[in-house]
């Protein structure tokens, strides 16, 4: 087995976690801001952020900066609330105009 081959592939695999880890976060990150918005339990979810995010800045340490500034803009800008509320994508949104 070439040495040569190793590293490539151990940095694509090395990709797909990370783009795994990152849509991961984001879903979790907007159910948790769904669940914030509409005055539900969400420690669970805060708790899996953080164990998510402490991964990939972890791993990634040169991209932290980035992320962390992405992940906060992504949470707030998420946060919706009002009786007149209607987030797209928020399945209590959806709910509660039925
Ligand atoms: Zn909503």
């Amino acid at each position: 087995m070439s040495t040569t081959t190793m590293p490539r592939r151990g940095t694509k695999m090395q990709a797909r976690r990370r783009a795994e880890l990152l849509a991961l976060r984001s879903s979790v990150g907007a159910e948790w801001a769904d669940r914030m918005s509409h005055g539900m339990p969400s420690a669970k979810l805060l708790r899996e952020l953080s164990i998510l995010e402490h991964a990939l800045t972890e791993r990634w340490p040169h991209m932290s900066t980035r992320w962390l500034t992405d992940w906060i803009l992504a949470d707030a800008g998420r946060i919706h609330g009002g009786p007149e509320a209607r987030m797209p994508g928020c399945r209590y949104c959806a709910s509660a105009q039925r």
